[in-house]
């Protein structure tokens, strides 16, 4: 469908894994706001719910029935992941076809023998990186394996994958334009051996299925958007714009996980707290720049 050019769309894309917290709403919130800075933006809901072993039903209703009770209306259908593996086949595929993606038969186990017997591991912003084992396997050996029915995940080649895209940028409302480094986080797994699929992928398809315009997601993916750059690349995807927003910290300056279950949006309404009050406190903590203020 054609659409106006200064028509935001935005999306919150929570995992249906657990109840939504305080950072989630945060999240919700700014691309929420965002999206209501232009006359017919449109605020998206994606269920993140490929990790089949975490997803629990209960949470779909659960994030639907904070979201309501917050006043955060969504327009569309909420978009569920799991509705959409071919869509990350045909993806996955599309690399394979040239020849940027590679499996991986190395268990967790190997990987840190691995790191282990290194003199140093390559280090990534969140610990050491996966050391490209499967990388060097011979052509034969990998047919050998998969012959086999070894079980394997698949990995994006990223330094390979730079080469072919050159020097990559993207821009963020917060912090401006951003060199992308697409090693960062090194070989990421773009299908995992238990689901087939795996975050990365997936949200770079969604995110252009769902003709986003402006990534709205927590400062501690900002390592990710260096690899979903080069992916949208390679698969000749639109690039959007993100602003990475920063994280709500708790008391000890840590951020929220699902163990806060204090900050669960169900406790605060428990304890008597209005949707306003709560509302209040994350838009204290954030908000998105004005429309007039972004510039490139
Ligand atoms: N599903 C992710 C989360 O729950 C969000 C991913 C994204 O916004 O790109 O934090």
């Amino acid at each position: 469908m054609p659409r106006n050019n200064s028509e935001i769309r935005t999306r919150f894309a929570p995992s249906p894994t657990g109840r939504l917290h305080l950072g989630h709403v945060l999240a919700a919130r700014v691309a929420d706001a965002l999206a209501r800075q232009s006359p017919a933006g449109k605020f998206l809901l994606r269920f993140e719910d490929i990790d089949a072993p975490r997803v629990r039903e209960i949470y779909y209703q659960n994030i639907i029935e904070d979201l309501e009770w917050l006043g955060l209306h969504w327009d569309e259908m909420p978009l569920r992941q799991t509705t959409r593996t071919a869509a990350y086949e045909a993806a996955l595929a599309r690399l394979l076809g040239k020849s940027l993606v590679y499996p991986c038969f190395c268990t967790r186990r190997e990987i840190q023998d691995e790191w282990a017997n290194m003199a140093a591991a390559p280090q990534g912003p969140e610990g050491p990186l996966y050391p490209g084992t499967c990388r060097r396997l011979a052509a034969s050996e990998r047919e050998a394996k998969i012959a086999a029915g070894t079980p394997h995940a698949w990995r994006l080649d990223s330094q390979l994958a730079a080469t072919i895209t050159g020097p990559l940028t993207f821009h963020d409302l917060r912090f401006g334009t951003l060199a992308a480094n697409p090693g960062l986080l090194g070989d990421v797994v773009l299908a995992r051996k238990d689901i087939g699929t795996a975050y990365h992928l997936a949200v770079v398809v969604d995110d252009a299925f769902q003709q986003i315009t402006h990534v709205t997601r927590g400062e501690d993916l900002l390592p990710s958007t260096h690899v979903h750059r080069l992916l949208q690349v390679l698969l000749e995807l639109p690039e959007p714009e993100y602003l990475h927003h920063p994280l709500v910290l708790d008391e000890q300056g840590k951020r929220l996980a699902k163990r806060h279950d204090a900050l669960a949006i169900a406790a605060l309404r428990e304890s008597g707290q209005t949707a306003a009050e709560v509302l209040a406190r994350v838009n204290a903590e954030f908000q998105p720049p004005l429309r007039t203020s972004w510039h490139r």
